[in-house]
C-alpha cells in the first residue's frame, strides 16, 4: 500500500470518527418526516436496434436479441428537489452522453441533474455511449459507430416520458430496510499478482484456463447488499447491489442483460408489485473468470447464484420507519493521464491498418482529454436514508473504494453503485498503476484520481 493510499485511508476514517462526535446540523429541508415523502418507479426499454454497435463498434454488432436491455428507477419527493436514481443495462454512459441522461431525467422530475444519479450494469453486448467519441469516430470515417445518435436521443425521449409518468403516480415513502448475503461462486479478482507484486496473469470474465480456475478469488466484497423501499407495509422498490462484470459470454451480437439482469428479471417475475433494480459495484476489477468457462451453460448457472443471494438478501429484510432523508453530492475532475500523447492517438485512430478496437476505444481517451479541457466535473453521489447510505461512483472503479468507504463508515450501511459517469473508464488504486495489467493501460486519468476519489467520497457521506 503506498503511502498516499495510507493517509487516504486514514483521512477517511478520520473524518468519519470525527462527524461521529460532532453534532450535524441539519436543515429543514434535509430532515423529513416519513410522511412528507412520496417514491414511485419507472422503466423503459433500452435495447438497441438489430446492427447497432456494441461495446464501442470493436465486437460483432447486434444480431438478435436475446432479451431486451431496460433502465430502471425511482423518484423520490419531499427531501428537497426531486431525487432521481436510475440502473441502466449498457455498457457504459461517458462524459456528455452521461451528463445528457442525467439532464433529460431531471428535467422531466423538475430537478437538478446533480440529483439524477444513472448508473450502468455494464453487460458487453449493449450500446457503450460516448458522444465526443462518437464525433471522432464519424469524422474520420471507414469505421463503425459508437453510438447511433437518434437511437440514444429516443432512448432519452422514452426516460422523460417515463419519469413524468411516475412523478403522477408516487405513493408515500415511509420505511427502509436494508439485507445482504454472500454470493457464492461468481466474483474472482481479474488481477493475479505474483510474487514481484505485479499482475502476472489477467483472469478475464471468462477463462478455460486451469489456473484461472485454481487461484484464489482474491479481492472482492462476496456480499450483495438489497436497500428496500416500503409504501406502509408494501415493499415497492429493491434496489440490489453486487461487484462484478455481469458477462458469462459476449462478443457474438446477443443482446442480453446477462447473468445480472437475468436474475433482476426472474425475481421481478415472482414480485410484480415491487420494481427491481440490479447496480454492478465497484466491480472495475472483479469478473467472474474463476467460475465461468464462457459456455452458454454456465449464464443460467451463474444467474441462479446471484438470484439466490437476492432472495436469501431479502428474506431478512426488517423495516424501519425513515426519520431521515437526504441527497449529498461530491464533485471531482481528476487530470487526464500524462501517458498518452493525444496527438499521438489521433494518428493512430487515423491508421486504417489497425484493428477496430485500437482505433475505437482511443477515442474515448481523446473524449475524456477534450472534456477534462472544458472543466466539466464528475458527480459523485449519496442517497443517505437513516443510517443507510447509497453511494453512486463514477466508471469502472477497483473494488477497494467499495471496501474502503464501508470499513470508513462501519456505523452505516453502505452499499455502492459504480459505473455512473464512464469518462475516466478505469479507476484504479494509485499502487495499481504501478503493478501492470490490463486496467492500468485503459485508465484515462492521472493516478491521482485515488485521492481524489477518497476526497469526494468522504465528502458526499459526510454533507
Ligand atoms: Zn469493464
Amino acid at each position: 500500500m503506498s503511502e498516499l493510499n495510507r493517509r487516504a485511508i486514514l483521512q477517511t476514517g478520520v473524518v468519519a470518527a470525527g462527524a461521529a462526535l460532532l453534532p450535524r446540523i441539519v436543515s429543514a429541508e434535509e430532515l423529513n418526516t416519513s410522511a412528507d415523502l412520496r417514491i414511485a418507479s419507472f422503466k423503459f426499454d433500452v435495447t438497441p436496434p438489430l446492427g447497432h454497435s456494441l461495446c464501442g463498434g470493436w465486437i460483432t454488432p447486434a444480431t438478435v436479441i436475446e432479451d431486451s436491455l431496460e433502465a430502471i428507477g425511482f423518484v423520490i419527493l419531499g427531501a428537497g428537489e426531486p431525487i432521481v436514481v436510475c440502473a441502466v443495462d449498457w455498457t457504459g454512459l461517458l462524459n456528455e452522453a452521461h451528463i445528457a441522461w442525467r439532464t433529460a431525467l431531471a428535467e422531466a422530475a423538475g430537478t437538478s441533474p446533480e440529483r439524477v444519479a444513472v448508473q450502468c450494469v455494464h453487460q458487453h453486448d449493449a450500446p457503450f455511449a460516448c458522444l465526443e467519441a462518437q464525433r471522432i469516430v464519424s469524422k474520420i470515417g471507414g469505421l463503425p459507430d459508437i453510438v447511433d445518435i437518434d437511437f440514444f436521443n429516443r432512448c432519452l425521449d422514452k426516460g422523460r416520458e417515463a419519469v413524468r409518468k411516475a412523478m403522477a403516480e408516487t405513493v408515500p415513502l415511509t420505511h427502509v430496510a436494508t439485507g445482504q448475503a454472500k454470493v457464492e461462486r461468481v466474483a474472482s479478482n481479474r488481477r493475479i499478482m505474483g510474487l514481484t507484486g505485479k499482475v502476472v496473469t489477467q483472469r478475464g470474465s471468462s477463462s478455460k484456463d486451469p489456473a484461472h480456475q485454481q487461484f484464489p478469488e482474491g479481492l472482492i466484497d462476496p456480499f450483495l447488499k438489497t436497500v428496500a423501499f416500503y409504501s406502509g407495509e408494501t415493499k415497492v422498490v429493491s434496489c440490489h447491489y453486487y461487484a462484478c462484470h455481469p458477462m458469462s459470454h459476449y462478443g457474438k451480437g446477443k443482446v442480453s442483460a446477462d447473468f445480472c439482469g437475468l436474475a433482476r428479471k426472474q425475481i421481478q417475475k415472482t414480485e410484480p408489485n415491487c420494481t427491481h433494480l440490479y447496480f454492478n459495484g465497484c466491480g472495475g476489477n472483479i469478473g467472474a473468470g474463476k467460475y465461468n468457462d464462457g459456455a452458454d451453460a454456465t449464464r443460467p448457472i451463474l444467474m441462479q447464484r446471484v438470484l439466490d443471494a437476492i432472495v436469501q438478501s431479502e428474506a431478512n429484510l426488517s423495516p424501519q420507519k425513515i426519520e431521515t432523508c437526504r441527497w449529498s453530492t461530491a464533485e471531482m475532475l481528476p487530470p487526464p493521464n500524462t501517458d498518452f500523447s493525444i496527438d499521438q492517438i489521433l494518428n493512430q485512430i487515423a491508421d486504417s491498418s489497425r484493428k477496430v478496437v485500437d482505433r475505437n476505444r482511443p477515442a474515448y481517451t481523446v473524449a475524456w482529454h477534450r472534456r477534462y479541457e472544458k472543466q466539466l466535473p464528475i458527480v459523485l453521489s449519496a442517497l443517505h436514508l437513516n443510517q443507510t447510505s447509497l453511494v453512486h461512483f463514477p466508471a469502472e472503479s477497483f473494488i477497494e473504494y467499495q471496501l474502503r468507504t464501508q470499513a470508513s463508515f462501519a456505523d452505516r450501511f453502505v452499499a455502492c453503485a459504480a459505473y455512473g459517469d464512464g469518462g475516466p473508464w478505469y479507476i484504479p488504486t494509485q499502487e495499481a498503476y504501478t503493478q501492470g495489467g490490463y486496467e492500468s493501460t485503459v485508465a484515462w486519468c492521472d493516478p491521482k484520481i485515488d485521492q481524489l476519489m477518497c476526497e469526494a467520497v468522504v465528502k458526499a457521506m459526510n454533507s
